[in-house]
């Protein structure tokens, strides 16, 4: 008999290790790389997916096991799916069999057992199939439903027998009992899409920019389209995708958060109907498994999703888009660390397709990228229509007295806003009521008993409330510390604004928006439906209000703090403050009436901030670079930082000097920077000690050569075991 192919099983978890199995006693089975199996692991069992096949193992014969079974048939991720998880894993520096159940669906990363996973459908069984129709005269139910499953090879699923063939639960269940047909997952169908007639013309930018993509479908080629705010970069999307679904390809359209880009779904639902497959953290589990599938199938041709989305197989796949390429969210911080941005283009680049980046605010690292030459431009310079660009206008604040938050000249623009019949939209990037409670009598302030960061006053909630580990505790009547009842709110968070603006217009219907007043789900989008019709003439709210939304009333953008994104800890601090002013101001005058900004500041002249005002985002974002390139920051360096925290003050650091020793032993010729070890700037999280080490250099591939050889020795170092530690590669945020 021929030797048994020894199965290398991945597994979800911290190992880096791909473990090694006999294949399972079924005569049936099949193995197919892609696939996943049961396996038996220590006591109990695990899922894990098949990756390779060798002949020998290095395991002795006496130890290796065999698999228990093969839970799929075919293979769940195929060879070019596995080729960009290799490259994530690679990359990242993150366990392989990690990436790999990163990117199923939950369902179906969860031990597989019939009984536990409730199937949407039934299918004959072999026994089902031996059973003779004549020995059923008596139970007509039980025959209809065994003949209607015999016509169905693939099974059907509990809905369509309930309508169609009028068979209930009942019956289903007493075949079920009787092992005549089992439960089984029916795929969902294949959606057409069904192309509506337009409305729009394509402007003449926007035109030029469908042509150039459109040129280049069938192949690798990254764009970069810079629209500035109301330039119709959807219309451009939306005719994109169409050209490619026309082709019989699959498009994949990647954005930041599903519930803040309500306006871009409804465009291409309303465009293409059910070919628009949504994937969203918000789904329900099964529904989650049953869209993935239809886009795995190609069912669907098109798929919207947020970061993980970008994992999501598609064999069909000829356009990827990420619309709104800077935004942070694209990048996930915790567990494996990996940009989904940078993924879009790796994976265009593996299976040959365009990647359009879009944003009125690209990343500084696709600015220059698209001025070396390696992303090919695109720009929409001017809003559709009549709508003009609203000029920026700073007010000093500095020796201004604030009636809660709200300066003079800021009232009396909302006021005569308000008075026109027009609506103005507030913004403030702080939740709660007040970011901290202070006693008037001994100045004892509201700390966070596990953070190095003060605890917000919900006044509405009558709590404390940490934002960085969730602590709450009820809201203190008297001072700890010398028991004055003289406790005031320091600063202002949008309850505040909202208390001010209710009295300062107590006529006045008004919307605050945050993640608060949005928790209940459905909230967010009620509130955006009013917002839209008109309800409300002042909107209030965080970064919520100030992506993607199109409120074609608002006339007046009023940036109430930012001045901490211009001298934050973070080298990319100015970069984000700038993007979220553009995006914010953005809201405003993008129909018939002009718009304008006011921008209260006690820096009015900060280079940075007068350079965004005065010349505008491409302006603020070449100096930026210049700064960059000075300084030998990212994208003219880069980065990957080593975090470790522990409970016990010492260890983080003892740990982040071994790795540097190790690190510096390894690395020979190349030039490598060693930073740190550093207190994290929140040296205390929730009640653990943070440090960090960044290491930087010049070029990408001596720092990654070296990067895979230093992890697996800081693996095996035992001040590891003392502390949680992850690399980042390309870091975000320092925090
Ligand atoms: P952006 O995403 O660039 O901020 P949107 O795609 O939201 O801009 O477009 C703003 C508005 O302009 C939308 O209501 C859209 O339907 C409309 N629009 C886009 N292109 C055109 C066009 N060529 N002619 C008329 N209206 C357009
Ligand atoms: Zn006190
Ligand atoms: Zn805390």
């Amino acid at each position: 008999m021929a030797s048994d192919p020894i199965l290398q099983i991945a597994l979800p978890g911290p190992l880096r290790a791909l473990y090694d199995y006999l294949p399972p006693t079924d005569p049936a089975h099949n193995p197919s790389i892609g696939c996943r199996y049961q396996i038996p692991f220590g006591p109990s069992s695990r899922t894990g997916v098949l990756i390779a096949m060798k002949a020998q193992s290095d395991v002795p014969p006496e130890r290796l096991k065999r698999a228990l079974q093969q839970i799929d048939p075919q293979p769940l991720l195929a060879a070019p799916d596995l080729r960009l998880l290799h490259w994530a894993a690679g990359y990242y520096q993150h366990p392989l069999g990690d990436v790999i159940f990163h990117a199923l669906p939950v369902t179906l990363r969860k031990q597989h057992s019939g009984s536990r996973i409730r199937h949407n459908g039934v299918r004959l069984t072999a026994l089902g199939k031996t059973v003779n129709p004549e020995s059923l005269r008596r139970a007509p139910k039980q025959l209809a439903l065994l003949q209607a499953l015999a016509q169905a090879s693939d099974g059907l699923d509990r809905p369509t027998l309930l309508n169609r063939h009028r068979i209930s639960q009942a019956v289903i269940r007493t075949l079920l009992e009787k092992g005549w047909i089992e439960a089984c997952p029916i795929p969902e169908a294949v959606h057409p899409v069904t192309t509506n007639p337009h409305s729009i013309d394509l402007n003449q930018e926007q035109g030029e920019a469908v042509a150039q993509v459109e040129r280049n479908l069938g192949s690798f080629k990254p764009f970069l389209l810079q629209g500035v705010t109301g330039s119709g970069k959807t219309e451009v999307y939306l005719r994109l995708v169409e050209r490619v679904v026309a082709r019989g390809q699959q498009a994949l359209l990647l954005v930041p958060e599903i519930g803040l880009t309500p306006q871009l779904l409804q465009r291409f639902q309303t465009s293409m109907g059910a070919g628009v497959a949504v994937l969203h953290s918000a789904l329900a589990d099964g529904e989650r498994e049953r869209v993935w599938h239809g886009v795995r199938r190609a069912h669907r041709p098109i798929l919207i999703g947020t970061r993980s989305a970008v994992f999501t197989p598609m064999p069909k796949l000829g356009l990827i888009i990420v619309d709104e390429e800077h935004d942070l969210s694209y990048k996930q911080q915790e567990g494996f660390r990996y940009s989904a941005r940078d993924l879009a283009l790796v994976r265009g680049q593996q299976c040959g397709c365009p990647v359009v980046l879009g944003s009125a605010t690209p990343s500084l690292e696709s600015l220059r990228n698209a001025a070396e030459g390696r992303y090919s431009r695109l720009n929409l310079t001017q809003r559709v229509g009549n709508a003009r660009m609203p000029p920026l206008k700073l007010l000093d604040i500095r020796s201004v007295h604030l009636d809660g938050g709200l300066s003079p000249a800021l009232i009396k623009q909302l006021r005569q806003t308000l008075d026109a019949g027009e609506q103005a939209l507030l913004f403030l990037n702080r939740r709660g009521y007040a970011p901290m409670l202070t006693c008037h009598a001994c100045g004892w302030l509201t700390d966070c008993p596990r953070c190095d960061a003060r605890m917000t006053h919900h006044r509405q909630l009558r709590i404390l409330w940490c934002h960085h580990c969730g602590h709450q505790r009820p809201e203190p009547v008297h001072c700890p510390s010398c028991g004055s009842p003289d406790l005031r709110p320091l600063g202002q968070g949008t309850e505040r604004v909202e208390e001010t603006l209710q009295r300062l217009f107590p006529d006045t219907p008004l919307a605050r928006i945050d993640r608060d007043s949005t928790s209940r789900k459905g909230s967010l989008e009620q509130l955006l439906s009013r917002v839209k019709a008109g309800d409300f003439p002042l909107l209030l709210g965080t970064q919520m209000l100030a992506k993607g939304h199109h409120f074609p009333a608002v006339t007046l953008v009023a940036i109430l703090d930012i001045d901490q994104g211009l001298f934050g800890a973070d080298f990319r601090a100015s970069e984000r403050m700038a993007q979220l002013v553009v995006q914010v101001a953005g809201r405003a005058g993008r129909a018939e009436r002009p718009g304008k900004v006011l921008i209260q500041t006690r820096h009015p002249d900060h280079p940075l901030m007068q350079l965004l005002t005065s010349k505008g985002y491409e302006a603020f974002a070449a100096e930026a670079l210049d700064e960059r390139r000075a300084a030998t920051f990212p994208p003219y360096s880069h980065q990957v930082l080593l975090r470790a925290e522990s409970t016990k003050a010492a260890d983080p650091e003892n740990f982040l000097n071994r790795a540097i020793e190790v690190g510096r032993a390894l690395h020979g010729s190349e030039p490598l920077e060693f930073w740190g070890p550093v207190p994290a700037p929140m040296a205390r999280k929730a009640g653990k000690t943070r440090a960090h080490l960044l290491i930087q250099s010049a070029q990408r591939q001596p720092l990654h050569q070296w990067l895979g050889k230093w992890v697996s020795e800081i693996t095996q170092l035992s001040a590891a075991r003392r502390v949680r530690w992850s690399i980042d590669v390309d870091p975000q945020e320092m925090l």
